[in-house]
């Protein structure tokens, strides 16, 4: 996993288009860039910022997923991460660390004292593997993370969820 990596925003002017373009770029820690894959969910005509619309949804998807969520836990909490980061965002240029994103993550992880137990899907939200069989944090339980709602549930190995925590990922 890439520690620095860093989503840049802007609007591109191109030849003799009115409109100006929506780019979002990634950022690596050695330099290297690259387009952020824009996952299609609502709005197939590109990604968007600074309002709460289907563009800004579309983006907030394609960040945490890109971040190293798994898609299907994405789409359980880009829409609060919609409201709470893509819609404030300057509408002409912005950037957003991936830092902040985990910082948005690790403050909605929680630790739960009881065992991993028959949750909806005991998979972790970052490494994708089961919780209940992997026998090095199974003394310990995951750490699990709520939607706005209340209605979606993530969770996380302590040893995944941990960095996120620590400010470290
Ligand atoms: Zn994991």
């Amino acid at each position: 996993m890439s520690h620095g990596k860093l989503y840049t925003g802007r609007r591109v002017c191109r030849d003799r288009q009115i409109n100006p373009d929506a780019e979002v770029w990634v950022t690596l820690d050695d330099g290297r860039q690259y387009v952020l894959p824009h996952i299609i969910q609502h709005s197939p005509t590109g990604m968007e910022w600074g309002y709460g619309g289907s563009g800004p949804a579309d983006l907030a998807l394609s960040l945490l997923v890109d971040f190293g969520l798994r898609q299907e836990v994405a789409l359980s909490f880009y829409q609060d991460f919609k409201w709470a980061k893509i819609a404030r965002l300057p509408a002409t240029e912005w950037t957003l660390s991936r830092r902040e994103i985990g910082d948005w993550l690790a403050a909605r992880l929680i630790w739960f004292s009881d065992s991993p137990d028959a949750g909806p899907a005991c998979i972790c939200s970052l490494c994708g593997l089961p919780i209940e069989d992997d026998e090095s944090t199974n003394a310990t339980p995951p750490l699990r993370m709520w939607s706005q709602d209340g209605k979606q549930e993530a969770r996380f190995h302590q040893s995944c969820g941990l960095p996120l925590l620590e400010g470290a990922i």
